[in-house]
């Protein structure tokens, strides 16, 4: 039974020397797996002139092709008869799981129990690092659908000695909260901020609850509205980043970046304007590869496989918990990145401006923006809509200062063009319920580029 600071210390805390031989031993391992069990790398490895017997390190890695999403939706059905990058037999599969499909088909992933074991394994690293022991007791709000998260958070929880309450959906009454007393909540950073809002308007302060920590994971957020949901809560935020792909890190109680199990999946970071990997401190996008212990079964292995999330590698060097595996700034979801007169704008950056602490007395931290064309061509038009618990006591002009004032303040090449009014930037204030966003089903996107073409 793990105790105390790390759940698997030995790999944790290894030296980088050592830890790099093994993830080469395991780049080996995997390479010849693919090759042997996966058909769509049997061909990719032929079709591009690779010898699997040659790919011998993690660096190896940097001078083969880069896969994405599209890719595996194009090799299974309906688009082809089978699943190729089915690369266990039926045997060996338990679950089958798929992402949630926000474009076309879900992309279909095959576990095996040895991929259970793996990705269990690095949850139960996270929550470890992040102070989790037998002692607590988790609602998990994260959903049980086909995703990997919930489900294998869960067996993680077990394999940790923790107690889990499966609820699945943060809309549970808060007698859950006063019957169990939970230690701690996963689930998104807006499903969290509701649940206190909810709580506080049943009188119960978020703060006095049974609550000592909250994950936070599903959606990338900014500095400020985690800073604003610890503040609700009176508890540490963490951050955990996982996807059925099979990332799957997290922040430890030194918040010094997200640590990657690099045992278990090999990172690198690719810039695809300039179609090359990028160095330590530069931002681009996570690309994985799966990384298999010696003898172990996978069900979907990928080769440098592009999330489409953009990120910085921190640093390498070891923590101060302890940990020497790599660390990396919160991802970022390029699909929620528009380009602004050549300069990049995520919805991070709108979350930033909404969320600053003295705009908090008035807004309930929900919001949406949207871009449209100026009345000439070459304008540009943001409207950001927040909610307010009361429009008519809002003082909205700070709100809309402070706002564009965060906004602006790393990107000079937009503030440049808000100085000479081609960018407009126009806050609209509601009241509960009046965003565009309730009115939708589903999960929707907060930031929306309505621009034509
Ligand atoms: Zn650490």
């Amino acid at each position: 039974m793990p105790a105390g600071r790390y759940f698997s210390e030995p790999v944790e805390t290894m030296e980088r020397r050592a830890l790099d031989a093994l993830i080469d031993e395991r780049v080996r391992y995997t390479m010849g797996y693919a090759n042997e069990h996966s058909p769509f790398y049997r061909h990719w490895f032929r079709e591009n002139r690779i010898n699997p017997e040659e790919i011998q390190s993690h660096e190896d890695l940097l001078h083969l092709p880069i896969i994405a999403g599209r890719t595996i939706r194009e090799h299974q059905p309906p688009v082809t008869l089978d699943f190729q990058f089915l690369s266990a037999g039926w045997g060996d599969v338990f679950t089958i799981q798929e992402t949630s499909g926000t474009s076309g088909t879900p992309k279909s992933f095959f576990l095996t129990w040895d991929d259970w074991k793996r990705y269990s394994e690095k949850y139960a690293r996270c929550f470890v690092s992040q102070g989790f022991s037998k002692q607590d007791r988790i609602v998990v709000c994260a959903s049980y659908g086909m995703n990997v998260g919930a489900n294998t958070m869960t067996v993680a929880a077990h394999r940790i000695g923790m107690t889990i309450i499966p609820f699945g959906k943060c809309d549970f009454a808060s007698r859950v909260l006063s019957s169990y007393h939970p230690t701690a909540i996963v689930g998104s950073v807006f499903k969290l901020l509701r649940l206190a809002h909810r709580l506080k308007a049943e009188k119960i302060r978020p703060q006095d609850t049974s609550i000592e920590r909250l994950v936070a994971g599903g959606e990338s957020f900014a500095d400020e509205s985690r800073a604003y949901l610890a503040e609700q809560w009176g508890c540490p935020v963490y951050n955990t980043y996982g996807s059925t792909e099979g990332t799957m890190c997290g922040e430890c109680t030194e918040f010094s970046g997200l640590h990657v199990p690099e045992d278990l999946v090999h990172l690198d970071v690719y810039d695809p304007q300039m179609k090359t990997f990028v160095r330590d401190g530069e931002c681009g996008r996570a690309v994985l590869t799966t990384l298999l212990q010696e003898g172990s079964k996978c069900g979907t292995l990928l080769i440098n496989y592009d999330t489409e999330d953009t990120t910085v590698v921190l640093s390498r060097e070891r923590c101060i918990c302890g940990r020497t595996h790599l660390r990396i700034i919160n991802p970022q979801r390029e699909a929620e990145t528009f380009w602004v007169f050549g300069n990049s704008a995520n919805r991070v950056d709108v979350e930033a401006g909404v969320f600053q602490h003295e705009s908090m007395q008035y807004l309930t931290g929900e919001y949406e923006a949207f871009l449209y064309e100026g009345e000439s061509h070459d304008e540009v038009v943001m409207r950001v809509s927040v909610e307010c618990h009361n429009p008519d006591e809002c003082d909205k002009h700070l709100v809309e200062e402070r706002f564009i004032e965060r906004f602006l303040k790393y990107k000079p090449g937009l503030a440049r063009h808000y100085e000479d009014s081609t960018l407009s930037i126009l806050l609209n204030f509601t009241g509960p319920g009046g965003l565009e966003l309730h009115k939708l089903k589903g999960r929707p996107k907060r930031f929306v580029d309505r621009r034509a073409g």
